[in-house]
C-alpha cells in the first residue's frame, strides 16, 4: 500500500500509474481515522467493485464548532494502517491540515478564508439544527478530496444518512462526474452502530447506548405490521417509551421525514410492495458516561423505512 501526504503525490500516482484510465475504476473512501468495521465493509464494497481503493485519512477541522472535540477525536493511524494493508488498499492518503487548506482553518467561520461549498436546503435540519456549519466543513473537504482523487464511484455510510444526501445534492447539482454509493450501517452485537466516537464511552455505557437502536427498531416494527398510516406522533411516543428508562438518554433530536428531501412527514405507511426506502427515522442523543461523569458523546442512528 502507497501512504501518500501530499495532494501532488495523489494527483501524480493518479496519472502516471494506472495505464489506461478508461478501461480502470477507482473506488474512494473518504474517513476520519479511528477506523472500525462500518469503514471497512464500505473498502470492502469498494474492492469489490473497483480496480483499484483509495483511503483517505483526514480529520477535517471545518466540519468541527468551537468547542467540538476536533482535539481529542481519536487518531490511531499505525493501527489504521495495518488495517488498511490487510483489507488490500492501494493507497492511503493521509494530508495534515496545511496540505488541505493552504490558507489555514481557524474554527470560526468568520475568520476563515477561501472556497467553502455550502448546500443549501438539505443542510439546515437534523445535524445542521446543532452543528450548523458541519455540512460545509463536510461537502468542502468531501470536494477537494473528490478533485485530488478523482474516482469513478465514492461511497460513504448510511451512518451519516444527511451527510449522503447533502453529497449526492451536491455532485448532482455541481454536475461532477462521479458516482456516490452508500453502504448500510454496521452495528455490535447489541445494535448500536459502531462510531469512531463509542471510544469515548465506557463498556457498560456502550451496553446502555445501544437501547437508541431498539428504540428506532421498536418503531420500525409498528411500521410494519400496521397495514395504514402511522402518524408521526405514535412514532415519536413508541421511541420516547423504549428510551424513557435510560436518565443518561438526552434527546437532541428525533425526526421522522422523507429519504428525498429529509422534511418532515406527518405520518408513514408500508401499504405498498415496493420495498425501496422512502423515509427515514433519524435521531442524535447524548449518553452521559457512567464512568467519566464530564464525558457525554453525542451519538447518531437511523432506520430507512
Ligand atoms: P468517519 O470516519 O466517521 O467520517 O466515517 C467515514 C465513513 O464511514 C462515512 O461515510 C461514514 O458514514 C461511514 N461509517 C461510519 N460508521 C459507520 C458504520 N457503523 N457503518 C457503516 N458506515 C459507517
Amino acid at each position: 500500500m502507497l501512504t501518500l501526504h501530499k495532494v501532488s503525490e495523489v494527483v501524480n500516482w493518479r496519472k502516471t500509474s494506472l495505464g489506461d484510465r478508461n478501461k480502470i475504476s477507482i473506488g474512494f473512501v473518504p474517513t476520519m481515522g479511528c477506523l472500525h468495521e462500518g469503514h471497512a465493509s464500505l473498502i470492502k464494497k469498494s474492492k469489490r467493485e473497483n480496480d483499484y481503493t483509495v483511503v483517505s485519512i483526514f480529520v477535517n477541522p471545518s466540519q468541527f464548532a468551537p468547542g467540538e472535540d476536533l482535539d481529542k477525536y481519536p487518531r490511531t493511524l499505525h493501527d489504521d494502517k495495518d488495517l488498511l494493508m490487510s483489507l488490500g488498499v492501494d493507497v492511503l492518503f493521509a494530508p495534515n491540515a496545511s496540505e488541505m487548506y493552504p490558507q489555514g482553518i481557524p474554527l470560526k467561520v468568520d475568520e476563515q478564508k477561501g472556497p467553502f461549498v455550502t448546500v443549501l436546503g438539505v443542510s439546515e435540519m437534523l445535524e445542521g439544527k446543532t452543528r450548523p456549519n458541519f455540512f460545509r466543513g463536510v461537502a468542502t473537504v468531501v470536494i477537494k478530496l473528490l478533485h485530488i482523487v478523482s474516482p469513478d464511484v465514492a461511497y460513504f455510510g448510511q451512518k451519516d444518512i444527511q451527510q449522503f444526501v447533502v453529497l449526492k445534492t451536491m455532485t448532482t447539482q455541481l454536475f461532477m462526474d462521479v458516482r456516490l454509493e452508500m453502504g448500510p450501517i454496521v452495528r455490535d452485537s447489541n445494535g448500536l452502530a459502531l462510531s469512531s466516537r463509542n471510544k469515548y464511552l465506557c463498556p457498560e455505557s456502550l451496553n446502555i447506548a445501544s437501547n437508541i437502536y431498539k428504540g428506532l427498531d421498536a418503531a420500525r416494527h409498528r411500521i410494519e405490521r400496521e397495514k395504514v398510516n402511522v402518524s408521526r406522533a405514535d412514532i415519536l411516543d413508541l421511541i420516547q417509551q423504549e428510551w424513557a428508562p435510560f436518565d443518561d438518554f438526552i434527546i437532541d433530536y428525533v425526526s421522522v421525514a422523507d429519504l428525498k428531501t429529509l422534511t418532515e412527514v406527518e405520518s408513514i405507511s408500508q401499504g405498498s410492495n415496493d420495498k425501496t426506502p422512502r423515509y427515514v427515522l433519524s435521531c442524535a442523543v447524548y449518553v452521559k458516561d457512567k464512568m467519566e461523569p464530564n464525558c457525554v458523546v453525542r451519538l447518531i442512528d437511523n432506520i430507512l423505512i
